[in-house]
C-alpha cells in the first residue's frame, strides 16, 4: 500500500519540524511549505492525502488556503492553530476545513485526528459520493426508504431529526458549525436556530444514543458544532 502523504504548512519551524519528525517516525510521507502561497501550490501539483494547515500564516491568512484547496479537491484539511478564538476555527471550519486542534497539542492527538482523516477519506472513495445505504455501529440508514434503524429497530423520528441525523451521517468525521447546520436544515442560519438545533439534539440523542449523556455516535464541539464520529 502506498504511505498517504501529508502537506504540512506552518511557518513556525519548531512546530513544522516535530510535526515532519513524527510523521517520519509514523512511516507516513510529507511535504511541508511555509507561506500560503506555497501551500496552494503544493496541494494542487502533489494532491496530498491530507494537510495540516496552521491558519497564522505570513503571506495570506489560512483561511484563505481552505478556499483554494475547496475550489478544486475535498482533501481533508485538519487546522492547527495558536488561536483559541473559537470564530476562528468556525471560520475554517465553514471554509471547509474537516477539523482542528489549538496549540499546544499534543502529537498524539495530531496523529489519532490524522488516522481518522485518512479512515473517512477511504471510506468517501470506496464509497462513492453518494451511497444508498449507511452503516456505523448499530445505526443504519436506508436513504432511498427515508429510514433509520438502530439495532434493527426503526428509529420514531420527526422529520428534522431525520434530517439532522443523515446531514451529521453524510459528514461522519467532520465537525458541521451550528451555522452550517442551521442553514442546511431550515436553509437560514439565525442566532434563535442554534436554540432550535440544541433541543433538537436533545431529543435526537435520546433516540439515538445509549446513554445521551455520554454520547458516543454524536460529539459536542462548545460553541462550534458537532460531528458525527465513526463507531467502531
Ligand atoms: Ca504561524
Amino acid at each position: 500500500m502506498k504511505k498517504p502523504t501529508i502537506l504540512v504548512v506552518e511557518d513556525d519551524l519548531p512546530v513544522r519540524n516535530l510535526i515532519t519528525t513524527t510523521l517520519k517516525t509514523q512511516e507516513y510521507a510529507f511535504l511541508s511549505a511555509k507561506t500560503a502561497a506555497d501551500a496552494v501550490m503544493q496541494a494542487a501539483s502533489h494532491n496530498p492525502d491530507v494537510v495540516f494547515l496552521d491558519l497564522g500564516l505570513p503571506d495570506m491568512d489560512g483561511v484563505q488556503v481552505i478556499r483554494q484547496i475547496r475550489s478544486w479537491s475535498n482533501m481533508p484539511i485538519i487546522v492547527i492553530s495558536a488561536r483559541t478564538e473559537d470564530e476562528d476555527k468556525i471560520e475554517a471550519l465553514d471554509a471547509g476545513a474537516d477539523d482542528y486542534l489549538t496549540k499546544p497539542f499534543s502529537v498524539e492527538e495530531l496523529m489519532a485526528r490524522l488516522r481518522v482523516a485518512i479512515r473517512r477519506q477511504s471510506l468517501t472513495q470506496q464509497a462513492g459520493a453518494e451511497t444508498a445505504i449507511y452503516e456505523n455501529g448499530n445505526l443504519k440508514i436506508d436513504y432511498a426508504k427515508g429510514l433509520a434503524t438502530l439495532c434493527g429497530e426503526e428509529m420514531k423520528l420527526t422529520p428534522i431529526e431525520y434530517k439532522l441525523l443523515c446531514l451529521l451521517a453524510k459528514n461522519t468525521g467532520k465537525v458541521l458549525t451550528h451555522q452550517y447546520i442551521t442553514q442546511s436544515i431550515w436553509g437560514r442560519g439565525w442566532e434563535s436556530d442554534v436554540a432550535s438545533l440544541r433541543v433538537f439534539m436533545v431529543t435526537l440523542r435520546k433516540k439515538l444514543e445509549a446513554d445521551p449523556t455520554s454520547p458516543g455516535y454524536i460529539q459536542t464541539h462548545v460553541g462550534i458544532g458537532y460531528r458525527m464520529i465513526k463507531v467502531e
